[in-house]
């Protein structure tokens, strides 16, 4: 006898449900897909035990009549598909018929839903998959699925479930981001004890930000809105031959991308607070994502990455969304168009918003592994405990752990809450972009006994009436943005190294190193293009020794360094002897120089290609030609270098990533004299 047999539907269900369900976070997602799909305008949702004991959405969507109820937990049934030619243009965020059995076979359901023309509803429950009621009843149109123990009899799959907290960030931050999507929905979000969202509709996706994070977050991003016609259709057009006599060539449509991106100083350990949609499907994709790094390369450090919200649509045929069970990953029909797209409508708005990083926020900001964007679960310990222990490596190892989708680990603490005059201010150098968090304790009161209490013991505060010497100033107009660099009076320098200059919007500080970095930056790039790189002829030739390796990556970018003023000959096996420099680079420091690029092509994982080489040389010479700290510079020099950097298409970082010019706004120097 034969060994083969078909499974029955049971076994099948239970199998698509170990591919759709992963944990209670990928149930809420179907379930919000389905609302949404239903054409809801309110979506609530239930939570206990972080969804092992209960996952209830109820929406206000079209409603199912008695039939539809019942077939919907019918494998491979859907109301939106009919033909295969359908699979080409998805407009719904389902399609595969899937979820709702695979759900149905790993937990107790009870679905209530009403048509809204019907006179009553129907009520189905089911466990492990098999039916055990269908009943009438009187119920509000939509629908309401509650999800009982799940998992229930798939006790492998529960032994993977995490800590309820766990559980139910991810459904947090999921709920979160499908209420960003939708301003114009009313979304709730209830745990057993609390109310985690109540969002009411509101006019526009800022506004939703600011209702759910508050100003502070808002103001950290940059608004996104770019369009572009797409120049042709992804999908091949039949052949002459096979044309109907009234066929007409579809139209291309457009791309349209909308959302927002942190200022270069919002800066994250990981990709966690990326989050993509397409076509109002969160995604997680490569192309895209790559395509938004782009944007911020040379502007933020290559090792961090940016806080983004990104709304991306476009013609349904233009994307593959069946890729994947779970629906979280797409296939662009024209990729590269898509990447270049997002990289020049991301870099595009941080060129033209040109934001001044605060110098309150730099002290305080080092790269985080925090996810930015999701809700703080309430009052858990969790919580507070990470909040304190808030250090870089901490929590990147929590983060690893949720890398799998990255809807994840909430805690959202509020950041440089301290004023920019209280706690310990350890300013040295660069401190500003030093990779380490300077000030773990980012709730704003000085640790008792830390080194702010010893300095200045507590005084009574005196009670204050509102008297002259504590007005507001008049006429602040704070928005700014580094425009207006050229109009700034230097009044001197700290250590030689850091310009002071002011103007009525307050206190500059530049580092005067980092600025003239910027400025030959882009100076060398724009010579390197118009192939006006000027070069030095060196007195003695600078010989240098390559080890194997290097001599690999010598012969890589040798044409390029050429292009950029660098002559080098060989002598002798592995030796090169260098007769010509970039202008502006001593003898001394060539040597030095090559031996860095080198070692920096060899760390690269990647393949190289024209523009990254292009790049780094660029910032190579740069750095090494620029004004160096420590060197007095007279002010008709300070105001050059001013005015050169407002020039500059980006003068909020140096080539590397790190900020240029910090800004004391004036509101800050009067929120820290405590006048407003
Ligand atoms: P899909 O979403 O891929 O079609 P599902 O298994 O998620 O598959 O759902 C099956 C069908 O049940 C859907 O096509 C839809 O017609 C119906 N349905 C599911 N949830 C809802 C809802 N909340 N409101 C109205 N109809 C729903
Ligand atoms: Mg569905």
């Amino acid at each position: 006898m034969g060994r083969i047999h078909v499974l029955s539907e049971h076994v099948a269900n239970k199998i698509a449900a170990g591919e759709v369900v992963e944990r209670p976070a990928s149930v809420v997602k179907e379930l919000i897909e389905n609302s949404l799909d239903a054409g809801a305008t309110r979506v609530r949702i239930d939570i206990e035990a972080g969804g092992r004991k209960l996952i209830q959405v109820t929406d206000n969507g079209c409603g199912m009549v008695r039939d539809d109820a019942m077939l919907a937990f019918e494998r491979h049934a859907t109301s939106k598909l009919t033909h295969d030619d359908d699979l080409l243009s998805i407009a719904t965020l389902g399609f595969r018929g899937e979820a709702l059995p695979s759900i149905a076979a790993v937990c107790r359901l009870r679905m209530e839903t009403r048509e809204e023309s019907e006179a009553s509803g129907t009520v189905v429950e089911i466990a492990g998959g098999r039916i055990l009621t269908v009943e009438e009843a009187g119920l509000p149109a939509g629908t309401s699925m509650s999800i009982r123990d799940l998992f229930f009899n798939t006790p492998a799959r529960r032994k993977f479930l995490k800590a309820e907290s766990t559980e139910l960030s991810h459904i947090a931050s999921l709920v979160t981001h499908y209420a960003l999507a939708h301003p114009e929905m009313h979304w709730e979000l209830h745990s057993a004890t609390n109310a985690m969202l109540m969002a009411p509709p509101v006019a526009s996706h800022s506004e939703r930000i600011y209702q759910v994070f508050g100003k502070e977050t808002l103001d950290e991003l940059i608004p996104l809105a770019a369009q572009l016609p797409l120049e042709r259709v992804g999908l091949p057009e039949p052949p002459p031959w096979r044309r109907q006599p009234d066929y007409e060539a579809p139209t291309p449509g457009e791309l349209r991308l909308h959302g927002f991106t942190s200022k270069p100083e919002i800066q994250k350990l990981n990709r966690n607070s990326i989050f993509i949609f397409v076509n109002g499907r969160l995604i997680r994709d490569k192309v895209v994502m790559h395509g938004i790094l782009e944007g911020y390369r040379n502007i933020i450090p290559p090792t961090v990455y940016p806080v983004v919200l990104l709304f991306l649509e476009m013609p349904c045929t233009e994307v593959d969304v069946n890729v994947h069970p779970s629906k979280t990953e797409v296939r662009f029909r024209q990729q590269s168009f898509v990447h270049d797209f997002v990289r020049d409508a991301v870099r595009s708005a941080l060129m033209s918003a040109r934001p001044a990083p605060a110098f309150a926020n730099e002290i305080h900001s080092g790269p985080s592994a925090r996810v930015a964007l999701t809700p703080p679960l309430p009052g858990s310990a969790e919580e507070a405990f990470r909040a304190l222990a808030g250090t870089a490596q901490q929590n990147d190892s929590v983060a690893e752990e949720f890398s799998v989708f990255s809807l994840i680990p909430l805690t959202n603490v509020p950041r440089n809450e301290s004023l920019p005059f209280t706690g310990s201010m350890n300013v040295e150098g660069n401190a500003a972009a030093s990779a380490v968090r300077i000030a773990p304790q980012s709730f704003g009161a000085p640790v008792p006994g830390g080194p702010a209490a010893a300095q200045y013991p507590a005084e009574e505060a005196v009670p204050e009436t509102r008297s002259s010497c504590a007005l507001p100033l008049d006429g602040i107009d704070d928005a700014m943005d580094l425009s207006m660099l050229g109009t700034l009076k230097p009044l001197g320098q700290i250590r030689d190294s850091f310009i002071l200059a002011t103007n009525p919007q307050g206190l500059w500080i530049i580092d005067q190193h980092v600025a003239h970095e910027r400025v030959l930056f882009e100076k060398i790039l724009q010579e390197r293009g118009a192939r006006k790189v000027e070069a030095q002829r060196l007195l003695m030739p600078i010989i240098v020794e390559l080890r194997p390796a290097q001599q690999a990556i010598f012969t890589e970018i040798a044409e390029e360094l050429e292009h950029n003023g660098f002559e080098a000959e060989p002598f002798g096996i592995r030796t090169i002897a260098i007769q010509s420099a970039p202008a502006g680079i001593t003898g001394g420091e060539v040597a030095e120089m090559l031996e860095e690029l080198l070692e920096q092509f060899e760390r690269e994982e990647q393949a190289l290609n024209l523009e990254k080489i292009r790049t780094r040389i660029a910032a190579s010479i740069a750095c090494h030609a620029a004004i160096k700290v420590n060197m007095p510079l007279d002010t008709a020099k300070m105001e050059w270098l001013l005015a050169k950097l407002a020039k500059t298409k980006y003068p909020m970082s140096c080539p590397h990533g790190r900020p240029v010019v910090l800004r004391y706004s004036v509101k800050d120097i009067q929120k820290a004299f405590k006048r407003i």
